[in-house]
């Protein structure tokens, strides 16, 4: 499972019995690294501001018609305080990258989760300068995600352009900062961007498992109409052969391929799998290696803004409904919900690795 070539098959995979044997080799992998729980991860997507410009994402600054809105800390909390209610171990702080969000107020905001709650906080706030990221992990905050997309370096820059002024972005070079200032690390990309090869995505996967993730996060890319990239005319392409879809069978394959790859991360059936597949994606994906879910706890009027892309998963239904409804479908597979903060095991092994060299 370790070459290219080897992913790139089982990418290009389309025989039932084999991917049968594929789904229950990652399923038995899960089991057995990180266990029958499924830990839910509250998700509050507390600004839609973006100061940047991907190619792919409903939040781009030039899409001018989107009505920004940024929550208050009170409105943040009260989300927390839901969290806590549901039993949730996590609050996931999700934005666009904004700098409206400044150091001193994610600093006393992580503070102030942390004083009032037993959460862990993830945030996942973009590329922000090593001094702040330093900043909120002392002020408590536990995790970071940032995926980086594509590994492919020129489509990446072609999907993701430089902030104004600004020199190229090194996501990989910033995950490198957060693992070494000591927070949980998350990554991941999106499946079948225009212009993925599946040699591409079969890289992706190996760079999983050299960055050593404690997190991974793949979704579908979705078209947003007012991006470049939902666009036929400009953007990248490659010979339809060699174009990865972003299907849900094709998403399936990337969860198995990471759980595989990298046995103790946690891995989230995300939303956009759910979006693109409303009736079984999230089952599937907890069935094909998945572990983690994050209900969104984003206040009502706000979620509708934060569209990266249309018609998202539990777009119209309230906190209290999208948790009912992930409940009795975590049971329903016959898995339990995770108790506690569930932290990474690929985290905490290499936490107790460290001790125990340094002892
Ligand atoms: N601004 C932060 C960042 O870029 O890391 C966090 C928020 S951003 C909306 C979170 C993720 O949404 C991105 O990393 C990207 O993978 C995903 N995303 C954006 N546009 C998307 C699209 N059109 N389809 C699928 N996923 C998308
Ligand atoms: Fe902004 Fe993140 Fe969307 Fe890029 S993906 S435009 S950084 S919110």
């Amino acid at each position: 499972m370790n070459t290219i070539a080897e992913l790139v098959t089982w990418l290009r995979d389309e025989d039932a019995a084999r991917l049968a044997s594929l789904w229950q080799h990652a399923d038995r992998v899960r089991r057995q690294s990180v266990g029958d729980q499924v830990h839910l991860r509250g998700l509050v997507e507390f600004s839609n501001h973006c100061g940047r410009a991907c190619a792919y994402c409903g939040l781009r600054r030039d899409h001018h018609e989107l009505v920004r809105y940024r929550m208050t800390e009170d409105e943040i909390l009260q989300c927390a305080q839901q969290a806590v209610s549901f039993g949730y171990g996590t609050l996931v702080l999700q934005s666009g990258e904004d700098f409206g969000a400044g150091t001193d107020w994610v600093t006393a905001l992580v503070r102030r989760i942390k004083r009032q709650t037993p959460l862990a906080v993830t945030l996942s706030l973009g590329e922000r300068r090593p001094e702040e990221l330093a900043a909120w992990r002392a002020a408590g905050a536990d995790r970071y995600l940032l995926r980086f997309e594509t590994s492919n370096r020129r489509l990446f820059e072609r999907v993701h352009p430089p902030r104004p002024g600004e020199p190229p972005s090194d996501r990989i070079g910033l995950l490198r900062t957060l693992r070494q200032l000591g927070y949980e690390v998350g990554s991941g990309v999106m499946v079948g961007i225009p212009g993925q090869t599946y040699d591409d995505l079969a890289h992706d996967i190996r760079l999983f498992r050299e960055l050593d993730l404690d997190m991974i996060g793949v979704g579908p890319y979705l078209p947003h109409p007012a991006t470049p990239l939902a666009d036929p005319v400009g953007r990248p392409s490659v010979p339809p052969a060699d174009q990865v879809p972003s299907s849900e069978l094709m998403t399936c394959k990337v969860i198995a391929l990471a759980r595989l790859t990298c046995p103790r991360a946690n891995i989230p059936a995300t939303t956009a799998l759910a979006t693109i597949s409303p009736d079984r994606g999230r089952e599937l994906g907890l069935q094909r290696g998945a572990n983690i879910i994050m209900p969104n706890l984003t206040p009502a009027r706000y979620r509708a803004l934060y569209e990266i892309y249309p018609e998202k998963a539990c777009l119209r239904e309230t906190a209290d409904q999208c948790h009912a409804g992930l409940a009795s479908r975590i049971e329903q597979l016959g898995r339990e919900i995770g108790g506690g903060r569930g932290d990474s095991p690929n985290f905490v092994h290499r936490r107790d690795a460290s001790a125990a060299n340094d002892a």
